[in-house]
């Protein structure tokens, strides 16, 4: 991970207990989990923020990479489990933050993005990949 793509809310210490945190990697992607687990649950997803807000909590959507490949999910889990998954088709539908369009996953020549339906109107899209 390049230094400027590290967001700036990326907790320092543990909000739950105060205990130090520590960069872990599981089957979701890297995250950042408390050093008192199992003790303290706390966890941190490292995923890359996206402006696409969740449509059922309406928290910020996060770019993962799992064993599949990249997916969307959203930075309130594991409160929110929503989950939109390209590999495993649209079951669930995200809106274009800018016109409030459907975002479509689209495939170009470097891989998949995501687009809005809008388009060519609205010009809102996103990378799939790191
Ligand atoms: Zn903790
Ligand atoms: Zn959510
Ligand atoms: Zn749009």
């Amino acid at each position: 991970m390049k230094s400027n793509e590290i967001e700036s809310d990326i907790p320092k210490k543990c909000p739950k207990c105060g205990s130090e945190l520590k960069e872990r990697t599981g089957k979701y992607g890297k995250f950042i989990g408390c050093t008192k687990f199992p003790e303290c649950r706390y966890t941190y997803d490292l995923g890359k923020q996206i402006k696409v807000l969740c449509p059922k909590c309406g928290k910020k959507l996060k770019i993962r990479k799992g064993r599949y490949g990249s997916f969307i999910s959203c930075s309130g889990y594991p409160e929110c489990k929503f989950t939109f998954n390209p590999e495993f088709g649209e079951q669930e539908q995200i809106f274009c933050p800018e016109c409030g369009k459907l975002l479509i996953i689209n495939t170009g020549k470097d891989g998949k993005f995501v687009g809005c339906t809008g388009f060519p109107d609205c010009k809102f899209t996103f990378d799939l990949r790191d």
